[in-house]
């Protein structure tokens, strides 16, 4: 019998996979191929946590496989010519993956459809309502979150698959080469940082925990700071499940249908509201690659024209100091600091430190969405970008100009002082009563560096460089 391929790419789990669902239903039995494609890993965009995340994701299907008689073959090369080479090899009767929303996967998916002699199945999977779903009543794409979401909220959404897996759904592997998994130098990376536990087991863990608890308090918890939400016994304060979402580590339609029965279960107002909230997260997660779909030109520039002439500074010290830590901002520098050493920020950081570097800092957005996607794990181009545009008043649905976050305010609202002392070890002595604004302390501590611009100042500067990008009168 000739067997069928299944293409692995950012759906790398066996449980609710819509493509492996199909291709295991013809009943031919289904090689799972992973490519290490050169154009992706070695991307300017690529990082080696993230990277880590994912080999550490594809050991896991490997070892998933291998309980199923089979196992995962690995190849490096162009995803067409290694294509090519494995329908040759194997006589392969046809190709199986799920649809991917960037430019570049687009074009790949669509010269696979064009020259491959095998007929192609793509699936859509990776979201809750596929783009071009939902659109405006005369047909065009939402740029409003809110309509979006109300329209969203009315379809049906796809149910979960249920797939039995036995020894006969999978190739052996035998007689087929498979190059194993490379190491993060092997694709060119430095070693990194430790990433957690990257399995659908582990995603499922994570689900199930915040199901049984942190998702009734979402409405208030989800703006908190937790120190390293992968650490045993981390509070709930929201899912952490973007990376294993990222890496389809887990479906969208397992959480939707997690959360929709944790709402069944509870009387509670409250609780059901909170559920709510969470749900509207991930129809963000949904606006934002139907966004990328619709306006591809978002990865490269402000969606809207309004700011293309905006006068963005070119301030190398002052981005490095972003980078680092060292803004002397303690609400900035902590979550920075924590980026770099665990691959993860909480929300509210990443709004808090994607507003200092455009509004405080005058920094284009695209600097910032360029050492996100180089550290977050779960780094993904839609969300990312929805995150930055937003965050700099560039992008769909955005901020208005004019919402400069008080970087003294937030951290008075959202940090803890145990939050902002462990990243800022040099704040270990600073009182609770200046931890917001150590250098207001009788002490200011020796190590930490003063403010890197007024906050007063920064925003008037702002609201000049925006106004004036608008031809709107600027005070002289
Ligand atoms: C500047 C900036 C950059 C961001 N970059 C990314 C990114 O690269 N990858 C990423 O997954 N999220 C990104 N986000 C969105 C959000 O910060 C993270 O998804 C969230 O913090 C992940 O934590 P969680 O899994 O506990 O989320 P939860 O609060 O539990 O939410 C559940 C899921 O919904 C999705 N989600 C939540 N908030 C958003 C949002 N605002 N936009 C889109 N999807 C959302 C995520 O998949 C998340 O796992 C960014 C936000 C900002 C402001």
């Amino acid at each position: 019998m000739h067997p069928v391929i299944h293409w692995f790419r950012r759906d790398l789990r066996l449980t609710d996979n819509t493509a492996l669902h199909h291709a295991a239903q013809s009943g031919q039995p289904v090689i799972p191929l992973f490519i290490f494609d050169e154009r992706v890993y070695k991307s300017q965009r690529a990082g080696a946590p993230r990277m880590a995340f994912m080999l550490k994701a594809l050991a896991a299907l490997d070892a998933n496989l291998r309980q199923h008689g089979s196992r995962l073959i690995v190849r490096m090369g162009r995803p067409l010519e290694v294509l090519q080479a494995v329908i040759t090899e194997t006589n392969a009767a046809a190709l199986y993956f799920n649809v991917d929303y960037t430019p570049y996967a687009r074009e790949r998916d669509a010269q696979a459809q064009q020259a491959l002699p095998i007929p192609v199945h793509a699936y859509e999977d990776a979201l809750l309502m596929p783009p071009g779903s939902v659109r405006t009543g005369d047909g065009r794409p939402y740029t409003v979150y809110t309509p979006f979401k109300n329209n969203w909220e009315k379809q049906t959404k796809p149910a979960s698959q249920h797939t039995t897996f036995t020894h006969q759904t999978f190739h052996s592997g035998e007689g087929l080469a498979s190059q194993g998994l490379p190491t993060l130098s092997d694709l060119g990376f430095s070693p990194t940082i430790d990433v957690p536990e990257a399995s659908e087991q582990a995603a499922r863990a994570l689900l199930e925990a915040f199901m049984a608890q942190g998702v009734k308090q979402y409405s208030e918890t989800r703006n908190d700071l937790p120190i390293n939400p992968y650490a045993q016994g981390a509070p709930r304060s929201t899912s952490y499940l973007s990376p294993y979402l990222r890496f389809g580590l887990i479906s969208p339609r397992v959480c939707y249908e997690a959360a929709r029965d944790a709402w069944s279960s509870t009387p509670s107002a409250a609780y059901r509201d909170s559920i709510r909230t969470w749900v509207s997260e991930l129809i963000w997660r949904d606006f934002y690659a139907h966004i990328l779909v619709a306006f591809p030109h978002v990865l490269t520039r402000d969606f809207a024209d309004t700011y293309l002439s905006l006068d963005w500074r070119h301030a190398p010290d002052e981005l490095q100091a972003w980078q680092d830590g060292l803004t002397g901002y303690p609400i900035v520098d902590a979550p920075m600091r924590q980026l770099k050493a665990i691959g993860w920020m909480p929300n509210r950081a990443r709004m808090i430190v994607a507003s200092f570097l455009t509004k405080h800092l005058l920094i284009h957005w695209l600097e910032g969405d360029r050492h996100f996607m180089r550290h977050l794990i779960d780094g993904d181009p839609a969300s990312n970008n929805g995150g930055w545009q937003w965050s700099a008043g560039t992008g769909t649905d955005a901020q208005p100009y004019f919402r400069i976050f008080n970087p003294i305010n937030q951290s008075e609202k959202f940090a803890t002082p145990a939050y902002l002392r462990h990243w800022i070890p040099e704040l270990a002595s600073v009182p609770d009563k200046f931890i917001h604004k150590p250098w207001e302390a009788p002490q200011p501590p020796v190590d930490y560096p003063p403010p890197i611009v007024d906050h007063g100042a920064a925003r008037e500067r702002t609201l000049r460089a925006f106004k004036q990008a608008r031809g709107e009168k600027v005070d002289s």
